[in-house]
């Protein structure tokens, strides 16, 4: 499994926020080539180039994790499909609850087993693979310029066992924080995701 970086801190984003967790960031990212607009705004493009970071044995790494749950993101992390079913495998025997996070546009392969699927759908298009349809948690939805509500409206029709989460785009500047405020207040069952992890300096 070629592996950006594995670092233990609190969960920062959507429900689980200040959860602690080890995070295993996997190299490599599809939104370049899928002409994804996150680009602009991506906050981790050391994780795009698929060689980046090292090649790690899954049954050595899964066996060294401490945390009762690991967060496997990226990059996208299902580029890495073969690997991330093992990994999930192995954590599953651990005792670990492996959560994921994800773009959604790489179908989850068959027999992973994740306690938690956080899908996170990109611009232009917050395409998300049918795939998802059987196993989502929450949906993560990122306010920057080209979001609105009839999006997530539309997203949460298409998912509906899916939590929403409305997070404001980093550096996107106070009216990206309003719009994102407003939006849950004028849907109550929504919810404010702020990177609680940079707000404290954690990584
Ligand atoms: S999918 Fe995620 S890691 Fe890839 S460019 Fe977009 S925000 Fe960054």
């Amino acid at each position: 499994m070629r592996v950006l970086e594995v670092f233990d801190s609190l969960q920062g984003e959507g429900l689980w926020a200040g959860a602690p967790m080890t995070f295993v960031r996997l190299a490599g990212c599809n939104a370049p080539l899928e002409g994804l607009a996150c680009v602009r705004w991506c906050d981790t493009p050391q994780s795009w180039d698929p060689e980046s970071g090292r090649e790690v044995e899954v049954e050595e790494l899964a066996g060294q994790l401490g945390m009762p749950r690991v967060c496997l993101t990226g990059g996208e992390p299902l580029l890495q499909a073969e690997e991330s079913v093992l990994f999930s495998r192995l954590l599953a025997k651990h005792g670990i609850a492996l959560h994921l996070e994800t773009n959604g546009t790489v179908a989850l392969p068959a027999g992973v087993s994740f306690a938690w699927v956080t899908v996170s759908p990109k611009p232009p298009s917050y395409a998300v693979d049918s795939s998802f349809r059987a196993r989502i948690d929450e949906l993560k939805l990122i306010v920057d310029g080209e979001f609105d509500a009839e999006i997530g409206e539309r997203l949460e029709r298409e998912f509906p066992q899916a939590a929403i989460s409305i997070q404001p785009e980093d550096g996107g500047g106070e009216d990206t924080v309003h719009s994102a405020v407003d939006m849950v207040l004028s849907h109550p069952h929504w919810r404010l995701s702020l990177q609680l992890h940079k707000l404290l300096g954690l990584p």
